[in-house]
């Protein structure tokens, strides 16, 4: 059946969500695409009714993920149905506590279609504990995109529930591998799967997990009910890409260590941060609370034109939005309005060998100095 816990990470992404098949059944079962399953003759409904509510393939996804969470998971249409989900939780039971350096759809959500039915929202930047006094949901991004600063999980579960919030965490740069938050005290974990848990930029997914049965269950009814359900072949692919997870995130952390590394010692960078980097002023929050590192960093290039210059002469750096695919990237955050320097790009690692996409990186960050090409 599912791995027991003790199992490694690399075990557990392999055959979490996989029991034995039987004899004669599929050993690598295909999606369950029908909308509708029979309801047989009797009075009781079975597991399966109807596509909306519930699909086997959903809960393939969902029992591999809440094991690595050390939760019950949710899967969601996307990062941002399942942040709707948990901040519509939240507003039933108070104030929403928002970083106001994360994710930027998560805080317009709230200040767009919830603080207009009176939801107090307030902002607050990554760092230490917030204040949650009047607060129902308390939500932190760690390590936040695209700042890359660092909340103490433990601080701010602490601070929440002495308040009687809930906490929930952003875990999306982490994935399950890289930062547990429940283990850490946090309620309810949120993340968008589309970036490295699916891992190949083909997938728009999400999910939430908790520990508590009755949160489990509310976030399933309000999934029925808004109908942020995902497509049984967009999760059937989650669960494939996430069996290589551990690999991916091996690859990408060796990978972005180089390039943060090349970046300190380039004189078209500044601004570096990767909170694997000892120099790092996160690297002691996030070492005594992250499992291990992963292959997203920042760093700041002089100029606008600069970072045009950098992609143009990148040959295995995408220019695109999202992260944690394969395929090394960059994305220019001022672009989407995020509160950074017009030449801040946010980069993704990918799983290229270290020294082509060093070598690459080098050659990229000598034409971004170059004014005259
Ligand atoms: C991308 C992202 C989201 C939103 O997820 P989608 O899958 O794009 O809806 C939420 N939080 C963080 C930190 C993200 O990076």
């Amino acid at each position: 059946m599912h791995p027991v816990p003790s199992s490694g990470d690399g075990t557990r992404c392999v055959h979490g969500g996989r029991p034995h098949a039987g004899p004669g059944a599929p050993t690598h079962a295909g999606p369950v695409l029908s909308s509708t399953f029979d309801l047989g003759s009797g009075p009781d409904l079975p597991t399966d009714f109807y596509g909306r509510a519930g699909n086997p393939t959903w809960r393939a996804a969902e029992a591999a993920i809440g094991d690595l969470d050390g939760g019950e998971c949710v899967l969601f249409a996307s990062g941002m149905a399942a942040m709707g989900a948990v901040l519509r939780l939240g507003a039933l039971k108070g104030d929403l506590v928002l970083p106001s350096d994360g994710y930027y759809l998560a805080r317009s959500l709230a200040l767009a279609e919830l603080a207009p039915l009176g939801v107090v929202v307030r902002e607050v930047p990554t760092g230490p504990p917030p204040d949650a006094a009047g607060a129902g949901l308390v939500l932190v991004e760690t390590p936040s995109n695209p700042g890359l600063d660092v909340a103490d999980i433990a601080a701010a579960a602490d601070v929440a529930h002495a308040a009687g919030a809930l906490l929930a965490v952003d875990n999306t740069t982490c994935t399950p591998l890289g930062q547990r938050p429940l283990e850490l005290g946090a309620d309810l974990v949120v993340a968008s799967d589309t970036k490295a848990l699916s891992g190949h930029g083909d997938v728009v997914m999400g999910h939430v997990s908790t520990r508590d049965p009755a949160l489990a269950a509310a976030l399933r009814e309000s999934r029925s009910r808004s109908g942020a359900v995902p497509g049984p072949m967009e999760a059937w692919l989650l669960h494939r890409g996430l069996g290589t997870l551990d690999l991916r995130l091996a690859r990408q952390a060796e990978n972005a260590r180089a390039v943060a590394e090349l970046l300190l010692t380039h004189p078209a960078a500044s601004d570096v941060r990767w909170p694997g980097l000892e120099s790092d002023p996160a690297h002691a929050v996030a070492a005594r609370q992250m499992r291990r590192w992963n292959g997203l960093l920042r760093f700041t290039l002089p100029s606008v034109e600069a970072v045009g210059r950098f992609l143009d002469a990148a040959q295995l750096v995408a220019s695109e939005t999202s992260f944690g695919s394969l395929r090394s990237s960059a994305d220019r955050r001022a672009r989407w309005g995020d509160a950074v320097d017009p030449g801040t790009l946010r980069f993704s690692a990918g799983c290229e060998d270290t020294a082509d996409l060093v070598a690459d990186v080098a050659r990229a960050l000598d034409s971004a100095m170059d004014s005259a090409t």
